[in-house]
């Protein structure tokens, strides 16, 4: 298995996880763009947004649940949070794993760049 985000969920290179559970795991960005920089993942690999399937809603609106309860956690959930997911080239995506970035704790700009 050659994708980082696999080897980070099997362990095989350390991350500060922030939570697990069967299916989803999140872990601290390891470049913050803002205070809070949390990717969430889910442990099935899904190269890119692209692959989502019907099958695969469950998991996806569970990664938001996870998105939002760790919000809640980080005490950010009030004054806002940003839920990111970039997909193919031009939108800036690095890593083929679908992630979910929390980005959190500054202002936010809109347009993004
Ligand atoms: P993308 O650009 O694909 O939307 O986001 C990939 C994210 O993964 C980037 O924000 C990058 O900083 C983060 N990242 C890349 N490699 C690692 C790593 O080895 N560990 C952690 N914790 N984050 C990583
Ligand atoms: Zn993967």
């Amino acid at each position: 298995m050659s994708c980082l985000f696999c080897k980070i969920i099997a362990k095989e290179i350390p991350a500060k996880t922030v939570y697990e559970d069967e299916t989803v795991f999140a872990f601290e960005d390891i470049h913050p763009q803002a205070p809070v920089h949390i990717l969430i993942i889910p442990k099935k690999h899904l190269s890119t947004a692209l692959e989502i399937e019907n099958d695969d809603h469950p998991l996806i609106g569970h990664m938001f649940q996870v998105a939002n309860r760790i919000a809640r956690d980080k005490k950010v959930a009030d004054r806002g949070f940003r839920l990111v997911m970039n997909c193919n080239r031009e939108s800036g995506q690095t890593v083929f794993h679908i992630h979910l970035h929390l980005l959190a704790g500054r202002t936010m700009h809109w347009p993004p760049g």
